[in-house]
C-alpha cells in the first residue's frame, strides 16, 4: 500500500482518531485484485474542494482501498445498536474511516470506505460488499440530497474484480462514503455500555459534570459527547447542561429528517439505532425504498418480518431510537438521578411535538398553502386516506397538484377519479381564501413536490445492468434523480409510476 493523489486537495485532521483507543480499532483496508471505477461524483469532489480530475487519475488506488491518501489513519469504529430491538455489539465490520477532511470552506467530513475487508468488528462477515448494493446506496443517497434531504454522500464506487459470496456469486466493491460524522445512537450506547461495566478509569463518577475544553473527565462518554458537541453543535460546549442540550439539538434534527422522509414516502427499512446518525444525515441505505402506491403499512425489507419499520412506524421507531440515546446520555445529565430522568424524559417528549410541527408545514407546502388553517392537517390526512383506497401513486399524485391548481380542473389518474372530485373542490376552495395566485401556488408547489424519486424499478434496473458491466444505464437514472423538480424528455421514463399490479417491490439487507 502506497500513499496516493497527494495534490488532490486532500486536508486531513483525523479527531476521532485521538479518542479513547476503545472506540476504535486501527484497520488497513485490504487491497483488491482488479479495481475499476464503476461511478465518480466529480461536482461532490469540487464541492469538498477536491480536484476532480487529479483525483479521477487516482480513483481507482485510493477508492478501492489499494492506496491512502495523505494524512488518512485508517480504523474501523466502535459501536453497538438495538437491532429490531435487541442490544448488539457492533462496529465497522466491512466500513474503514480514512479519517476527516477539512474542506476550503472548514467543514468537517469523514471519508469512509464501505465493503473495504475485514476489521477487529467483522465477526463472521466476510468484510465485504457487492456492487449492486453499493451502487444503491449511492444512487439512492444522491436522490436524497437532490430532494434536499440530510443525507451521508457517495464520492465513488470501485469494482473489485473480485466476487463476493452471497447467496451467489456476486461482483464485489467499494464505496466511498461522505459523512458529517460517523457517529450514531449506537456508538454512544457502546460507550456508555463500556463505561457502565467499569472499563474506564477509577475516578469515573456515574455523574460526572460535562467535560470542558482541554479537561475531558475520565471514561469513553465524556469523551465522546464532547467529540460530538465539537462536531455538530458547537456553542452547547458553553452551556450548562451540554448532555441534555445535545439530546435535544439531535431530537430536533431527527424531527426534521423524519418529517422529511415521510414527505417524499421514503422507508429507510432497518432503523435500528447504529443506523441513526447523530448529524441527523440519513445513513446506512440497506434495504431502502420509496413509496409506489400509497400504503402507510409499506414495508419493503424481506428481513422486516414484525413490520417494525413499515413507513407509517418510521417517526414512533426514531423516538424510540432517541430513548436509547437519552439512557445512553443519563450519567452525564447535571443533577441527581431523579432530576436527570426528568430532564431527558422532558427533552423526548418534545419529538412529536416538533415532528408534527415540520410535518404539517411539509404538508401545507405540498398541498401550496402558505397561510394556516385550522382543517389543514385534516385536508391533508384525506387526501392520504383516499390515496390509499384508490392505490394512488404517492409521488405523481402530489407532482399533479400544481397543474390542477394552474387549470382549475382534475385530470389524470387518480385525479378524475370521482372519489377526489370533492377534495379537490375542498382543496381549491382552500386555496382560494390565502393571498397570492394559483400560478403562483403552482411555481411553489413545483418547487417541493418532486417529479423524479429514486424508483424502486428504474434503480433495480440500473444494478442490473451495471452487474453484467453496463453503467450507461446507472448515469442515465443518476442524470434524472439529480433534477428532481425538472419536467424534460430525458426524465420522462423516470417519473411515471409503475404499472399496477406489478406486484410488491422487495428489498434484501446484509449483501
Ligand atoms: P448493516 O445492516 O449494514 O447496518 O450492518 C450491521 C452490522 O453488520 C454492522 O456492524 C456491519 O459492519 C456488519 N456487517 C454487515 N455486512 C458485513 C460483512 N459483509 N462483513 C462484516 N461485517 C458486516
Ligand atoms: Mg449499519
Amino acid at each position: 500500500m502506497h500513499g496516493a493523489g497527494g495534490d488532490a486537495g486532500w486536508r486531513f485532521d483525523n479527531s476521532y482518531a485521538r479518542l479513547p483507543e476503545q472506540l476504535f480499532s486501527p484497520a488497513l483496508p485490504k487491497a483488491v485484485r482488479d479495481p475499476s471505477v464503476a461511478v465518480f461524483n466529480e461536482p461532490l469532489a469540487a464541492d469538498l474542494g477536491l480536484d476532480p480530475a487529479i483525483l479521477l487519475a487516482v480513483a481507482e488506488g485510493i477508492f478501492s482501498g489499494n492506496a491512502l491518501p495523505p494524512g488518512a489513519e485508517p480504523i474501523a469504529q466502535a459501536y453497538a445498536g438495538h437491532q429490531f430491538g435487541h442490544f448488539t455489539n457492533l462496529g465497522d465490520g466491512r466500513a474503514i474511516l480514512l479519517g476527516e477532511h477539512i474542506t476550503p470552506d472548514s467543514r468537517r467530513v469523514d471519508i469512509q470506505l464501505k465493503g473495504s475487508g475485514r476489521t477487529r468488528y467483522s465477526r463472521g462477515g466476510d468484510g465485504r460488499a457487492a456492487l449492486g448494493p453499493m451502487l444503491r446506496e449511492y444512487c439512492v443517497s444522491e436522490g436524497m440530497h437532490a430532494l434536499g434531504i440530510p443525507t451521508t454522500r457517495s464520492l465513488a464506487v470501485v469494482a473489485t474484480g473480485e466476487w463476493v459470496l452471497r447467496t451467489t456469486p456476486l461482483p464485489g466493491a467499494v464505496l466511498t462514503r461522505i459523512a458529517a460524522s460517523h457517529i450514531r445512537v449506537g456508538t454512544f450506547e457502546y460507550a456508555a455500555a463500556i463505561d457502565a461495566q467499569g472499563a474506564a478509569p477509577a475516578g469515573t463518577t456515574t455523574n460526572h459534570p460535562p467535560a470542558q475544553q482541554g479537561a475531558t473527565p475520565p471514561g469513553l462518554l465524556p469523551a465522546l459527547l464532547n467529540h460530538a458537541i465539537a462536531r455538530h453543535d458547537p456553542t452547547l460546549a458553553a452551556t450548562d447542561d451540554p448532555a441534555t442540550e445535545f439530546l435535544g439539538a439531535v431530537v430536533a434534527r431527527q424531527a426534521h429528517l423524519l418529517a422529511r422522509w415521510m414527505l417524499v414516502g421514503f422507508v429507510h427499512g432497518v432503523m435500528n439505532t447504529d443506523n441513526m446518525a447523530v448529524s441527523g444525515e440519513t445513513i446506512d441505505y440497506g434495504p431502502c425504498a420509496f413509496l409506489d402506491a400509497y400504503d402507510p403499512t409499506t414495508v419493503f425489507s424481506s428481513i422486516d418480518q414484525q413490520a417494525r419499520y413499515a413507513y407509517a412506524n418510521q417517526p414512533a421507531i426514531a423516538h424510540w431510537n432517541l430513548a436509547r440515546l437519552a439512557e445512553s446520555l443519563l450519567p452525564l445529565v447535571r443533577g441527581d438521578e431523579e432530576a436527570a430522568l426528568e430532564k431527558v424524559q422532558g427533552v423526548l417528549a418534545h419529538f412529536p411535538e416538533l415532528f408534527e410541527r415540520h410535518h404539517l408545514a411539509g404538508a401545507r407546502a405540498k398541498l401550496g398553502l402558505i397561510t394556516q388553517e385550522n382543517g389543514d392537517r385534516d385536508l391533508f390526512t384525506a387526501l392520504l386516506g383516499q390515496m390509499h383506497e384508490a392505490g394512488a401513486d404517492f409521488t405523481t399524485t402530489f407532482a399533479a397538484l400544481a397543474g390542477m391548481a394552474e387549470s382549475g380542473a382534475a385530470t389524470g389518474e387518480p385525479w378524475s377519479l370521482p372519489v377526489f372530485h370533492d377534495w379537490s373542490t375542498r382543496w381549491l376552495e382552500r386555496l382560494k381564501r390565502q393571498p397570492g395566485s394559483l400560478s403562483e401556488a403552482a411555481t411553489r408547489m413545483r418547487r417541493v413536490n418532486p417529479l423524479v424519486i429514486p424508483r424502486n424499478q428504474k434503480v433495480e434496473e440500473a444494478l442490473q445492468a451495471a452487474e453484467s458491466g453496463d453503467l450507461s444505464v446507472a448515469h442515465r437514472l443518476l442524470a434524472a434523480i439529480r433534477a428532481p423538480w425538472i419536467e424534460s424528455a430525458e426524465n420522462a421514463a423516470y417519473r411515471a409510476a409503475p404499472p399496477r399490479g406489478c406486484g410488491p417491490y422487495r428489498t434484501f439487507c446484509g449483501t
